[in-house]
């Protein structure tokens, strides 16, 4: 008889993005001639850059001629694309060797799959509220998970905690949901705990694109002692548009060392690359074509030509909201924008409030963490049109 595994009983349904799309149906239902605006979704809405659809279609073509078919490519992720991530961490201040550099399918993906790499006993620190993978991927394997509490008092960034020695630590800056960014201070503290206690760091940079201060850090790298106690997620979705076109990168430093139960001193770098020899076979060739596109001069500064829209955006939502006295996080280094709801409304009440009374569909912070009750996200992503319109909804309505 084959006995599966039990931990999956212990993961919490998801319920909250079925939820909102069934209050949504029966909204539209009710109300076929309102206009909804969608300010819920965490996918971005741009198109691919036109010099990067140059670069899928030529790798595509390469493809078909013997001469320049690519079958198996290197599972850590061709020369091509580790130095074109080299030479863009290298503009920002840190030096990358390409051995350091993993190709993948996406920082979802890596961030489930990093948990090969610890061991049962390892006690997990998960910041409340966050990203839901990380929470959902330990559960999976029955890890012991510690929470550290986000509050508007730490400006959800909670700091390394006095009384728990926590193993492996998951950061998330800028933040999903909140929007919160580490400053240099604060990341150089948790570096310092994750030294002094021999934990890792597992920095997940997803959003470093919408950083906008040269002072506020992008890498965990340029933080000093970081390479010896942090992994890197970083992903192309968001920096370019690639949710639908699949790839991210990890990185795990050469300096990175560990303890095994025996006591062996293991290098991460090497059982990464063994972990992704076994189990993947590498991204595909015409998605790291893509991908380095990106990274060339033109790439970027179509990308950052999309940022700058949804950053926009993101200002038009906080003059709106500050009219109307609502208190956020956010919107600064981030398409996201963490809401209090007003007059002490739970998540789920004000979701109903916004969407019947203006026709706004937003998420309800209790999604992602019970720490996020009270509070709300609206995401940055949506059009220009819809999001004044959504603000003008909200400035002539609101508390009438
Ligand atoms: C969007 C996002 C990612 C990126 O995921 P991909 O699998 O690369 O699309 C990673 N972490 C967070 C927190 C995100 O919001």
């Amino acid at each position: 008889m084959a006995i599966v595994n039990g931990n999956y009983a212990n993961l919490k349904e998801s319920y909250l993005f079925a939820d909102i799309a069934n209050k949504v149906a029966a909204y539209a239902a009710a109300n076929p001639d309102k206009k909804i605006i969608r300010m819920g979704i965490g996918d971005v809405t741009m198109p691919l850059a036109r010099c990067v659809v140059d670069a899928l279609v030529k790798a595509s073509i390469d493809q078909g001629s013997a001469d320049t078919f690519h079958g198996y490519g290197p599972e850590q992720g061709y020369k091509f694309f580790q130095d074109a991530v080299a030479g863009y961490y290298a503009d920002f201040g840190v030096e990358l060797d390409a051995k350091e550099i993993f190709c993948s399918d996406g920082a979802k993906s890596d961030c489930g799959n990093l948990t090969d790499l610890f061991c049962n006993a390892d006690t997990i620190l998960i910041p409340d509220p966050v990203y839901p993978v990380y929470l959902d991927t330990n559960i999976m394997c029955g890890r012991n998970i510690k929470y550290m509490e986000g509050n508007p008092e730490n400006g959800f960034l909670p700091m390394p905690p006095k009384d728990i020695k926590a193993d492996v630590i998951y950061l998330c800056s800028p933040n999903n949901p909140t929007g919160a960014v580490y400053s240099k201070e604060q990341l150089e503290a948790w570096v310092a705990y994750a030294l002094e206690n021999d934990s890792v760091i597992l920095f997940d940079a997803a959003y470093e694109a919408f950083v906008s201060d040269p002072a506020v850090p992008r890498s965990i790298y340029l933080i000093p002692g970081a390479k010896k106690c942090a992994i890197e997620l970083c992903s192309l979705s968001k920096l370019g548009s690639f949710t639908g076109t699949r790839c991210g990168y990890t990185i795990v430093p050469l300096e990175l060392v560990r303890p095994d139960e025996q006591g062996n001193m293991m290098s991460l770098n090497k059982m990464w690359l063994r972990r992704q020899t076994t189990k993947y076979n590498g991204t595909s060739y015409i998605i790291q074509r893509g991908a380095e596109a990106i990274f060339s001069e033109e790439g970027l500064k179509q990308c950052r030509k999309n940022l700058a829209y949804y950053q926009e955006n993101a200002k038009i939502m906080m003059a709106g909201l500050d009219k109307v006295g609502i208190k956020y996080f956010g919107g600064v280094h981030s398409p996201y924008i963490w809401l209090q709801c007003p007059n002490g409304m739970g998540s789920w009440e004000f979701f109903d409030m916004l969407l019947e009374k203006f026709g706004i569909v937003g998420t309800p912070g209790a999604g992602f963490g019970k720490c996020g009750e009270g509070y709300f996200r609206l995401t940055a992503f949506g059009s220009r049109e819809n999001t004044i319109e959504a603000m003008e909804r909200i400035v002539a309505g609101f508390g009438k």
